[in-house]
């Protein structure tokens, strides 16, 4: 298929079209580079030996998404483009609503206009809220605590609401849950700009000596050691959910959690990264981060019946293969 992926030099896109190209499909990615760099793009092409086309365009302009449509004629689109600070989507919330929710409208009425029937959309476990772990597709969403995860939200419905009155639409809501780890070519991964806020990079931070020491964010919640406990997945695990996602799409929606439906403490990450590597990783114990929760894994099993879908990579390989992408590459892809 002839796919157009939005936000595709980024982590989760470039993983994914490396995984598209490789499955001998056609790749167009847009991305205006607002948290990635176009070097990515020769990456992609050195792993695959397949170069994807690139537009430096803002998914948020009709002009620049129609253009593109009508000059390739896509078959589907995966919509990665957004903004996912967290953090920053408290600071700056209407860059946010703008950025995410504008880029989904845009993209969806170019499908309805060309005729794009397939609709991969990145959400997130966040959308889940507080819930009873291990979340389930059929939950109610719970409360969201930050404009970032309700961006995700009002796109779900948005989407689930176009798609009741276009049949003919596959629209596949995609809950990520904590992806990490990178291609073990070590050549794309995640770099992002500035003091990581996510785990596993602050955790290669602090191992390459960028970062002095890892701080544990609470002991105090109800889980076996206190600290919070995710469902970390590798990111090429993720890629190839997408390239599924895309090839079995049915019309209607569907949504599938994309997660490895196992929890892992902050402390228990830290010792599988430190026995993976090889390392020490010094670390204190402080107070709680707002916003978040004690425990959040998935119930696979929806995507494991209908798109033949399991996480294969394990914890060991997750830490491993982020700690190559940060030696071998890490901020110079930045
Ligand atoms: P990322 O920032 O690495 O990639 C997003 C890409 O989109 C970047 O390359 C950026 O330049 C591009 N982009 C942003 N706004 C754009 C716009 N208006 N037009 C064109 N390009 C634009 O993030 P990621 O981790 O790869 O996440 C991809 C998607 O998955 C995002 O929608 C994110 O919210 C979602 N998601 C990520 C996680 C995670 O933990 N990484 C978890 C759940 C959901
Ligand atoms: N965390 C931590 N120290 C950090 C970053 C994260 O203790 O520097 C904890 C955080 O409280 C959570 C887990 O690690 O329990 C995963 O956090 P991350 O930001 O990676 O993902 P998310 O909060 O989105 O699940």
């Amino acid at each position: 298929m002839r796919i157009v992926v939005t936000g595709g030099a980024g982590y989760i896109g470039s993983h994914t079209c490396v995984e598209l190209l490789n499955g001998g499909h056609e790749v167009i990615i847009v991305d205006n580079l607002v948290n990635s760099h176009r070097e990515v793009i020769e990456r992609i092409a050195q792993i695959t030996g397949e170069r994807p086309l690139f537009y430096e365009a803002d998914a948020t302009s009709d002009l620049a998404v129609d253009l593109i449509f009508s000059t390739h004629q896509p078959e589907g689109v995966i919509h990665f483009a957004g903004l996912k600070a967290v953090g920053e989507s408290v600071q700056v919330p209407l860059a946010y609503y703008r950025n995410n929710l504008l880029s989904t409208m845009v993209v969806l009425d170019n499908c309805l206009k060309h005729g794009v029937d397939r609709f991969v959309f990145s959400s997130s476990a966040t959308v889940y809220g507080e819930n009873q772990v291990p979340f389930v597709e059929t939950m109610e969403l719970g409360h969201r605590t930050n404009p970032y995860g309700e961006t995700k939200a009002i796109c779900e419905r948005m989407l689930t609401d176009v798609a009741e009155v276009n049949p003919q639409l596959a629209v596949t809501l995609l809950r990520y849950f904590n992806p990490v780890g990178a291609h073990e070519s070590g050549l794309i991964g995640e770099a992002p700009q500035g003091v990581p806020n996510n785990l596993m990079p602050y955790l290669t931070q602090v191992a390459k000596g960028v970062l002095g020491e890892l701080q544990v964010f609470g002991n105090d919640y109800p889980t076996p050691d206190g600290t919070g406990v995710r469902d970390y997945i590798h990111v090429v695990d993720l890629a190839e959910g997408h390239v599924l996602a895309l090839e079995r799409a049915e019309p209607g929606v569907s949504i599938y959690n994309l997660g490895t439906g196992k929890g892992t403490s902050v402390l228990e990450l830290v010792e599988a990264f430190e026995k993976a590597n090889n390392l020490k990783i010094p670390y204190t114990i402080t107070a709680r981060r707002a916003g978040d929760i004690a425990e959040c894994y998935a119930d696979v099993r929806k995507a494991r019946e209908q798109l033949g879908w399991t996480a294969k990579r394990d914890l060991t390989e997750m830490a491993r293969d982020a700690w190559r992408f940060e030696q071998q590459t890490g901020k110079n892809n930045s």
